[in-house]
């Protein structure tokens, strides 16, 4: 695996790729990360990743200094998965000066949810993400791959390559889970034993704020979601948990149900965990599906 820690040796290296696959990171790489890239490998002619911690993408209160950096281990797993080319670049090499130019998405995408609750954030992901492309791609075709654990952010990138017109298709991974349901996250590693054991409930409640939908659904009954909502939080909140936002959206823009409808959906949910937050979602049938069996 060759190692770029700069934008002028990954182009040398990748001039003569035609179809770059391509899976972006910020590092301490998991099983989650792996299966991104087992995936990616042969839908492309050279297997990159990258590895950039972006502060771009975190508010000054959060964890930027303290994100786990394990450099040494990310890159025997990357040499273990075949990965050819590994794009790790310091921070001066890819925002020399202070990144002025930005990516900003469209806010009915990017404002709510997780950017209700982390301002900024896709911005931040997104300037990256298309910095990274244009490093990696150079402007040619290519695939890159992303995680459905982080569902708002694979649609949000989806609607940027498509308005920017970029010949990058996107491909989302299913989510990874430890054995007992926990979504797989960098961020697993600050819970402390106790919360570990714990941390399965986000999973479950998303799971279960589903089965009432289904129940609900199934039955004839009016879906009143705002109420099934609130107390789903509420369920978390009596376990221990501070949740953000545990709600039904419908999946390909996330918006609110206002009626019942035809379009596929998803169940999303973000809540702290003592001083760690993760996040979660799960796929959900259509209520017109649902009323139908
Ligand atoms: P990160 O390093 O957390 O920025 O994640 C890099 C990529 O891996 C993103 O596309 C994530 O959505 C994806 N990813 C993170 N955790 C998982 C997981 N448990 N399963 C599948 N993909 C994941």
């Amino acid at each position: 695996m060759f190692i770029a820690r700069t934008v002028a040796e990954l182009r040398q290296h990748l001039a003569h790729a035609d179809k770059p696959a391509f899976v972006p990171t910020m590092g301490n790489l998991h099983q989650g990360h792996a299966s991104l890239l087992r995936q990616a490998k042969p839908l492309g002619d050279a297997l990159v990743a990258s590895i950039f911690v972006n502060r771009l993408q975190f508010l000054p209160h959060e964890d930027f200094d303290s994100y786990p950096r394990t450099f040494d281990n990310d890159c025997a797993l990357l040499e273990a998965l075949g990965c050819d080319v590994l794009f790790a670049p310091l921070e001066a090499e890819l925002y020399p000066q202070p990144q002025t130019f930005k990516v900003l998405p469209d806010p009915v995408l990017a404002n709510i949810l997780e950017g209700e609750f982390r301002p900024g954030f896709f911005t931040g992901v997104c300037t990256v993400v298309m910095k990274l492309f244009s490093c990696v791609f150079n402007g040619s075709a290519g695939v890159a791959l992303f995680g459905q654990k982080d569902y708002q952010q694979q649609l949000i990138i989806r609607h940027m390559v498509r308005q920017f017109a970029l010949p990058i298709e996107i491909v989302t991974c299913p989510t990874t889970r430890a054995p007992d349901g926990l979504a797989l996250s960098s961020r697993n590693m600050y819970l402390s034993p106790a919360e570990r054991a714990q941390a399965v409930q986000l999973s479950a409640a998303l799971k279960n704020l589903a089965a009432h939908v289904r129940d609900r659904t199934a039955s004839g009954l009016d879906l009143n979601l705002p109420a099934l909502e609130i107390a789903a939080m509420d369920q978390l909140r009596s376990l221990g948990w501070q949740p953000d936002y545990l709600t039904v959206r419908h999946r390909l823009d996330m918006s609110p149900l206002s009626a019942v409808t035809d379009a596929p959906l998803v169940v999303l949910g973000a809540a702290k965990l003592g001083q760690t937050r993760l996040i979660d979602n799960l796929e959900l049938e259509t209520i017109a599906s649902l009323r139908s069996q």
